[in-house]
């Protein structure tokens, strides 16, 4: 058996697509385009490249996209006076403070300073919160892009076994409440769970959140299930000197197995840029009173 690819790239596309569509309907009603504003600490090379293609993206899709770059000496006062002026700036509909920051920052009160309004990376206690107790809020970006792709290839997910491998605030915990409000029966598994194999067979679905390359092995998959995967490791490639990107599951051995599966690159990474946009999009609609057109 083989497993049916999921097309991360092209859901992704597909929705930066829609959401583009309806941007110019906002800017008629508003008389502004949604703003995204991110905001860069440092020159930590990956953050670099993450905030370069969040802006190209959003300005892809007609959207304003407002940079913020402080030297990494920059100050937590200095970094919250930032980040409330744009709390205060009304053509500012989403604030997405690029994290990790430099270590002599403190990433909690940064967040929790952050208009929970304006919080389109949903990672504010108010919306994590929000989720928790089935209220609208901002979704962290890359479990629901996980939840939208699971959903486009099972429908209703109602009663299904979900194992998350993985309990980080970004996503292993939203992930796992997520897929708890769609009535799947929900475990989550952590560098304690005992058996880790065993749980992971008992699951029609797995997402796999952990950060460790090709940790989830083949004959860990029940037969038929969907495999999504989170991880990004970069490990050594076949040639010397040349790297090559990983997920968390051995994804060969897993597809022989599986029902679907994402593959890394390519599967679950294009959505997050592409769930920002969306909710960004959603911020709009909701501060400026208009009604998002489906
Ligand atoms: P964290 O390091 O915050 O969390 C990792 C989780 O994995 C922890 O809960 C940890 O358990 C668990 N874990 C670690 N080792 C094991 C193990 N041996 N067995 C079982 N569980 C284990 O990572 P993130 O959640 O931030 O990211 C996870 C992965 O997803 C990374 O590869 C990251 O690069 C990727 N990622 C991809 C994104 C995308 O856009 N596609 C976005 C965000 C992340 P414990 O809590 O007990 O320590």
């Amino acid at each position: 058996m083989s497993a049916d690819i999921i097309d991360g790239k092209a859901y992704a596309a597909g929705l930066r697509g829609k959401v583009a569509a309806i941007v110019p309907g906002f800017r008629a009603a508003a008389g502004r385009a949604p703003g995204l504003a991110v905001v860069l600490v440092g020159e930590d090379p990956a953050s670099q490249v993450y905030v370069r293609s969040k802006h190209k993206a959003t300005v892809e899709a007609g959207m304003e996209s407002f940079e913020h770059r402080l030297p990494d000496t920059a100050t937590q006062d200095e970094l919250l006076a930032l980040v409330r002026r744009l709390n205060a700036d009304d053509t500012v509909d989403g604030i997405l403070v690029q994290l990790p920051l430099p270590g002599h920052l403190d990433e909690n009160e940064v967040i929790s300073t952050i208009d929970p309004d304006k919080d389109v990376d949903g990672f504010h206690v108010v919306n994590a919160g929000r989720l928790a107790v089935g209220q609208h809020g901002y979704v962290p970006c890359t479990p629901l892009g996980c939840l939208m792709l699971l959903k486009d290839r099972l429908g209703d997910l109602s009663g299904l076994n979900a194992v998350v491998i993985g309990r980080s605030n970004i996503v292993g915990k939203p992930m796992a409440q997520l897929l708890l409000a769609e009535s799947c029966t929900v475990t989550i598994a952590h560098s304690r769970t005992k058996d880790l194999a065993d749980v992971v067979r008992r699951a029609d679905i797995v997402v796999a959140a952990v950060g460790r390359p090709e940790m989830v092995k083949g004959d860990w998959i029940k037969p038929g299930a969907t495999v999504i995967d989170v991880g990004i490791n970069r490990v050594p490639g076949a040639e010397p000197g040349k790297t090559k990107l990983v997920g968390d599951v051995a994804y060969a051995e897993a597809a022989g197995v599986a029902g679907a599966i994402t593959p890394v690159p390519g599967g679950v990474g294009p959505m997050t840029i592409a769930v920002l946009l969306r909710n960004t999009l959603v911020a709009a609609h909701r501060r400026a009173g208009v009604p998002l057109a489906k």
